[in-house]
């Protein structure tokens, strides 16, 4: 038997709680534990508590001192698009002059130019890029990623983008949960219905037939696709046994927040234009609201979604990075909480838990990571730092310490001078 003795944090962030999305003032409710310390057996923990009594109980085990850092558990992304080719560098230059992510995309920027290097990518060239962009994940103290498809939009190569994203999975630490996002953009010379059936009469068999992806997610977006043809994908998509998430009501207040409570999506994201019936209506219908205020600063806009709002209607809000060339280029998720704070007024608390427990929740992950407690994964981060609230508040540079996931370090400046 492996085992591992974490001792001396100054802060070990448990979230400890309810086996269910954190809600209201549980938001706030960490279960820290100082001096505290973790035993882990095999990649699972097995104890929690205080330094002194894991201690008692650590006489054949590896020890961990951590040194009066904080611990906390691997962050969990529960929106991102790590696969893709090349870069969006064209675009950032041209928003900073001025032009908007709709005008970039109108003249043959945005998602289409990934969309043309994606599929001129091969699998292997595809899955080296997303190697690098695994570990940037990690450095950033994220061990969990969600992993949408989205620019390849042929059969073969959506396919191709979950086959790398099942590769990264087998071949990285990092866990990632693949979702099929063949709705992503309506493809040039195609007429919108067409590729509608397409998507579900030819990609949504295959993908569930392969068991490629978890979840099915549709772009709901004026220019992209209508409440109307969301609702026959994702349906479809119900019906292929895959679990639904929604980019919705991003840019224009669509109708996407309803249109996830009436198909009981577990969640629906993005919110940034979502009205307080928007909001009602995901509560009815127990959906998660996946908040990315990543892409809200990226683009240069103030337009955060309404969090505070969320969190009082009882949300189990999630916080994400929405990673993707075009819109939120950072892994980072202590980026993230520090957006959270001083641009959504979130508390750092509120924040961490969005971010963890709820993110897990949010991936129907929440019985194995998420928080740290007997029988869950020994997927944790130390931190250079001995509050937890310095993580969302010195932002721009990196205060990871180490990241473990099962127990297993796998990035560590302990040993640098
Ligand atoms: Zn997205």
């Amino acid at each position: 038997m492996n085992s591992l003795a974490v001792l001396h944090a100054s802060q070990l962030v448990t979230l400890a709680g309810s086996k269910r999305p954190r809600v209201r003032s549980e938001m706030s409710e960490l279960a820290i534990i100082h001096d505290g310390g973790m035993l882990v057996h095999d990649g699972i923990i097995v104890a929690i508590g205080s330094s002194a009594q894991i201690e008692k109980g650590a006489r054949q085990s590896e020890l961990v001192d951590a040194g009066g850092r904080v611990v906390l558990p691997g962050f969990v992304d529960a929106h991102a698009h790590p696969v893709f080719a090349g870069n969006r560098l064209d675009d950032f230059e041209l928003r900073a002059r001025g032009e908007t992510y709709e005008q970039i995309a109108a003249a043959g920027g945005g998602i289409w130019s990934t969309v043309e290097k994606t599929r001129a990518a091969s699998e292997a060239e595809l899955f080296d890029q997303a190697k690098k962009h695994a570990n940037w994940f990690l450095k950033c103290g994220t061990t969990t990623v969600e992993a949408k498809s989205g620019y390849g939009l042929t059969l073969e190569d959506e396919l191709k983008m979950l086959r790398v994203i099942r590769r990264l999975n087998e071949e990285t630490p990092i866990e990632f949960v693949p979702t099929f996002l063949g709705a992503h953009a309506i493809p040039r010379a195609r007429r919108a219905d067409e590729y509608v059936d397409l998507v579900i009469n030819e990609m949504l068999p295959r993908v569930a037939s392969e068991k490629l992806a978890e979840f099915c997610d549709v772009f709901c977006e004026r220019g992209y696709f209508d409440i109307e043809q969301s609702r026959k994908i994702l349906t479809a998509a119900k019906k292929s046994e895959l679990k639904l998430r929604i980019h919705a009501d991003q840019l224009t207040n669509s109708g996407g927040a309803k249109l996830a409570a009436e198909l009981e999506a577990t969640t629906a994201d993005h919110l940034e234009k979502t009205d307080e019936n928007g909001i009602a209506a995901m509560k009815a219908s127990g959906v998660q609201p996946v908040l990315l205020p990543g892409s809200v600063y990226a683009l240069g806009s103030t337009d955060y979604p309404r969090a505070r709002e969320m969190i009082e209607a009882g949300l189990a809000v999630v916080i994400a990075t929405d990673f993707n060339p075009g819109s939120s280029p950072s892994p980072s998720m202590p980026m993230m909480l520090s957006l959270a704070c001083t641009q959504m007024k979130m508390r750092p608390a509120e924040a961490i838990t969005a971010s963890t427990i709820n993110a897990a929740c949010s991936l129907n992950r929440g019985d194995e990571i998420g928080s740290l407690e007997p029988g869950k994964l020994a997927n944790f981060s130390i931190f250079d730092c001995e509050d937890y609230r310095e993580i969302a508040y010195w932002f721009g540079f990196p205060q990871i310490h180490s990241v473990y996931v099962r127990g297993r370090p796998l990035l560590s400046r302990a040993n640098e001078t």
